[in-house]
């Protein structure tokens, strides 16, 4: 029969389990907050974040606008306004007489 384990052991031992199950809510916590993230990005992909209605991809040479043909908003990914800004003074014009 093992010997009955001294108060500092138990401390100890007691320690140990919390420190584990710390550990595997804090991974629990994280799994969660990475299926709640991709929910998130499924939920709005692609959505009007003005209206929330469908965007369509209308690429326009290198650059492709995202375009609300509800609340006829237009939006841009990253560095797509860069893009649209090194072209000539007419792109933004003529980019915007896709939609006219
Ligand atoms: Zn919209």
């Amino acid at each position: 029969m093992p010997a009955k384990p001294n108060a500092s052991e138990e401390e100890y031992f007691a320690r140990q389990e919390a420190e584990r199950r710390r550990k595997l809510a804090e991974e629990r916590q994280g799994k969660l907050l990475a299926e709640e993230r991709e929910r998130e990005r499924a939920l709005h992909s692609m959505k009007c974040p003005k209206c929330g209605m469908q965007l369509e991809e209308i690429a326009f040479g290198d650059v492709r606008v995202d375009k609300c043909f509800s609340c006829e908003g237009i939006w841009l990914d990253k560095g797509e306004l860069e893009v649209i800004r090194q072209k000539e003074g007419s792109f933004m014009g003529r980019l915007l007489n896709v939609f006219r």
